[in-house]
């Protein structure tokens, strides 16, 4: 079968939803955006393709030869195909940690088949490129073909493409490239995306100048995988770290990059593991969950948020996004369901980053909407603000004094059981304000049906809450004023002390980076409305930490200064406290070892694997106090 070119355009512009395809319909469009993808003029982009198109497709055919062969090139060479001198399959994916995980389950298993001890397996990440892959044996360059045979496209070495590194010919299988930068600033004129780039390094034709510049100036490289920056370890090293690790790995290069190649080098295990048609086993490439559906709504209902604002929720058709099963999100304001159709009916398109909330993008499909003229927890008239309906009784409304008062003990986040449950059952109890509660004690809780227990437990969770240190922008965060997010927060007091934060004039808080005139008025009105709670609240001597001044000319000449350093071990002080430290004099502490770290910092009892990948990556070591010396100066 084939699709018409009209058709095609309908998915792509999603006039057509992926709902609507028959599987052989799915099939050709997956086919067709592949083909395109792999000849450098995608039609869409990886994340639709990967989430959308495949996704359903696995699930309609999974036998498909798409998903069980290495996808075909993309372009005609009319070079004939040569054996390569090994086989270059696709990378197999995972798109959450649980994939990861269960892949990491499927080593240890084969490992135990070969009685190799868990902790020898080694593993490796490095980038993985999205570039035109190839094989250069030293003399030869080949195009990855089906996996097996490839077509000889040495004549890209010919016309002066450099090896990654300026390293040696014949290193194996690698990619194809240009630098990121290089392409943002000289080419993204001219190509949509680096692969159509790309792509046209290796044509046939005579190269034009843009792609003659490139290979001059080393921005259009091959890359051989093992040039690639690496971090390794073993399966419990990234299990702890894995997140750093593919923040880390995913910042090493200079290339677009589509996610983290995690493999195993132990060679027996490799050979025991081996590979089906289309992948290695002993390989993974994990991509960055940005998880799609076009999904069906079933009804919206507004909800009243602490400041005011109504949201619009949308019930949904269960749908199975990132591994969770999603029935319900959250449209980022009504101005969305007015002019898009967001209601009961209409299709929307979802996506979810990791583990957060999922999001309604667009509406693809429309439908009638309901927009609520009332206040659906006080009855107010709502009002817009551009694109947002508000309700302006913020004294009052219940679903607003609830929130405030829900916000302020989450922001804290130093105890426990002041949830949207007890204090709904508080604001029965005529409660309104956060000093209110602290005012409480265990009658005072029973009175009002509270069990015995539980009523304890809360009051010992108050005395908490204002006996353990907490940092003094987070508990000013905590009172929910409008542009006081804990960022800012913390910026005001970087710059002033808390107690003097509420005599403040306009032009100090405006004049402080990162504020502008707007924020500072809303600021100052802001502190004005809190200052009462505020004070009530200081009464119960909360124990804040102060956050250090920022010195107005700060000299900051020490040999560390702007170096990524890594604290290890046990140190003579508390280590989040050097840590602390040290961010406070400009130095950039990260987690763990890779590449790009110049310093580790060790202490007593330094765990063997720190020092070995700090060996690896050519890091120095400093003992704790040749640190301290050396900041000293
Ligand atoms: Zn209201």
């Amino acid at each position: 079968m084939t699709l018409s070119q009209s058709t095609i355009n309908k998915i792509i512009h999603q006039q057509i939803l992926v709902g609507d395809l028959s599987t052989d319909e799915l099939s050709k469009f997956c086919q067709i955006a592949n083909l395109a993808y792999r000849s450098g003029n995608p039609i869409i982009n990886d994340q639709d393709y990967d989430f959308i198109y495949l996704a359903e497709l696995k699930e309609r055919d999974p036998n498909n030869s798409l998903l069980k062969t290495v996808e075909p090139e993309g372009q005609d060479f009319s070079e004939e195909k040569s054996l390569l001198p090994e086989a270059m399959l696709s990378t197999d994916k995972a798109y959450s940690w649980n994939e990861v995980s269960k892949w990491l389950g499927r080593l240890e298993k084969s490992a135990n088949e070969i009685n190799l001890a868990i902790q020898d397996i080694q593993i490796k990440a490095t980038p993985k490129l999205d570039g035109f892959a190839g094989y250069d044996d030293g003399n030869h360059l080949y195009t990855r073909g089906d996996g097996k045979k490839g077509s000889d496209i040495t004549r890209v070495f010919s016309r002066g493409l450099k090896v990654y590194n300026d390293s040696e010919r014949g290193q194996g299988a690698g990619e194809i490239v240009v630098k990121k930068s290089y392409f943002d600033k000289y080419l993204a004129d001219s190509f949509e995306y680096p692969r159509n780039f790309q792509a046209s390094l290796i044509k046939e034709k005579e190269l034009d100048d843009k792609a003659k510049q490139a290979i001059a100036k080393k921005a259009a490289l091959f890359v051989p995988f093992s040039e690639l920056p690496t971090w390794s370890g073993n399966i419990s090293n990234l299990i702890t770290q894995f997140d750093t690790i593919v923040q880390e790995v995913l910042q090493t290069v200079d290339f677009d990059v589509d996610g983290v190649v995690f493999e195993t080098v132990n060679d027996v295990l490799k050979d025991h593991m081996g590979a089906n048609r289309k992948f290695h086993r002993w390989q993974i490439a994990f991509k960055e969950n940005k998880d799609k559906a076009q999904v069906k709504v079933l009804s919206v209902t507004p909800q009243v948020g602490r400041t005011g604002k109504i949201t619009p929720v949308a019930e949904l058709e269960p749908t199975l996004l990132s591994g969770a099963r999603i029935v319900r999100a959250t449209g980022h304001h009504y101005g969305l369901v007015k002019e898009q159709g967001l209601g009961a009916g209409s299709v929307i398109e979802l996506t979810r980053s990791g583990l957060v909330i999922p999001k309604i993008n667009q509406v693809l499909k429309s439908a009638p909407v309901d927009i609520p003229a009332l206040c659906p927890s006080c009855g107010e008239i709502l009002h817009w603000e551009s694109d947002f309906l508000m309700c302006a009784n913020h004294t009052d409304c219940p679903a607003q004094v609830i929130g405030k008062m829900e916000y302020f003990f989450k922001i804290l986040a130093n105890n426990d059981g002041f949830g949207i449950a007890t204090i709904e059952k508080l604001y029965e109890k005529n409660i309104r304000k956060v000093s209110q509660i602290y005012a409480l004690n265990v009658d005072d809780l029973s009175g009002m049906g509270f069990g015995e227990k539980t009523s304890t437990n809360l009051i010992a969770q108050l005395h908490r809450s204002h006996s353990e240190q907490v940092e003094d922008w987070r508990f000013l965060a905590a009172f929910g004023v409008s542009r006081m997010g804990l960022g800012n927060c913390e910026n005001l007091l970087k710059n002033y002390p808390i107690d003097e934060i509420f005599s403040l004039s306009l032009e100090k808080i405006s004049s402080i980076d990162g504020f502008a005139e707007l924020t500072a008025e809303l600021i100052i009105k802001g502190l004005k409305s809190i200052y009462d709670e505020f004070e009530l609240l200081n009464n119960y001597q909360f124990n804040l930490e102060t956050t250090a001044l920022q010195k107005e000319t700060v000299t900051l000449t020490h040999a560390l200064f702007g170096k990524k350093v890594v604290f290890t071990g046990k140190m003579q002080g508390s280590r989040d406290e050097m840590k602390r430290h040290a961010k406070s004099i400009g130095i950039n502490v990260l987690n763990s070892v890779s590449a790009k770290t110049d310093y580790l910092i060790i202490g007593e009892k330094v765990g063997k694997n720190k020092i070995q990948s700090a060996n690896k990556f050519g890091v120095n070591i400093l003992a704790e106090e040749s640190y301290l010396s050396m900041i000293e100066e």
